[in-house]
């Protein structure tokens, strides 16, 4: 059963709004944040994806390399996903399991916290993510994730825990996850990932400006919108850049 859920800031980059918005806003460069999920189960403690990668504080070209200075990423101090879990007297020994949506740089930069825990990852995913068509390599920075990790390679739609169901939302990646939640008391959550980056996204049903097959995309976030009509789960997209959103869910999570 799952106990409770935080949204952990793992720190904001600049994007262009068409990379996350299909042919919307062109030119307009947005800030947004990237998050982390803590699960608390009553089986012990399981993270949705790592972030950005903190040694790009130091060393931003040595960690994301000529992006480094497109994305301007940055970090305050209660970013770095190892403080975050500090703060809510987690020890990051306690983490079980990392889901990761997909295996993007930004989804994957603290994988290397966790060299203890068992890494759930679509098996589409992991597969492309090892040896990326060329033209995707600048998104797959494999120093974040091809190491010493215990994978566990998932299939399509499946319970992983009780009150954690995968749904495979391929589309922006080949193998990309999202992940409904369901609280002990009943309240549902879908933890959308790169499927759904943002509130205009399902507003227009267009997906992001960046994706592996884009038609799979829109199917994956018709899919998403579907589950959580029928089950009244609250969609959190992965990088609305309206704060005020993220402020609202965490007061509403605070309450459980
Ligand atoms: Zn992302």
């Amino acid at each position: 059963m799952v106990k409770k859920i935080w949204l952990l800031n793992n720190g904001t980059f600049n994007i262009d709004k068409s990379i996350l918005i299909s042919g919307r806003g062109m030119g307009k460069v947005l800030r947004i944040g990237v998050y982390s999920v803590l699960i608390e189960t009553d089986k012990g403690y399981m993270l949705i994806d790592t972030g950005l990668n903190p040694n790009g504080i130091e060393a931003p070209e040595g960690t994301w390399g000529k992006l480094a200075k497109v994305i301007a990423p940055r970090f305050e101090d209660e970013d770095i996903i190892i403080k975050s879990l500090y703060n809510l007297k987690v020890n990051p020994e306690q983490i079980t399991h990392v889901i990761n949506t997909h295996m993007h740089f930004d989804h994957t930069g603290g994988h290397q916290f966790f060299k203890h825990a068992t890494f759930i990852v679509q098996k589409a995913e992991y597969r492309f993510a090892m040896n990326p068509d060329s033209h995707w390599s600048a998104s797959y920075m494999k120093d974040h994730y091809d190491f010493n990790l215990n994978y566990e390679l998932v299939e399509g739609d499946c319970e992983l825990f009780p009150g954690i169901d995968l749904l495979f939302t391929p589309g922006h990646s080949p193998g990309h996850q999202s992940i409904l939640i369901t609280l002990e008391d009943g309240r549902r959550f879908i933890i959308a990932g790169d499927a759904i980056n943002t509130l205009e996204n399902m507003d227009r049903k267009l997906p992001s400006g960046q994706c592996w097959d884009e038609q799979t995309a829109i199917l994956s976030l018709h899919k998403l919108m579907t589950i959580s009509r029928l089950t009244g789960s609250v969609i959190v997209p992965s990088h609305e850049p309206d704060p005020t959103f993220y402020h609202t869910l965490r007061e509403t999570l605070s309450k459980s």
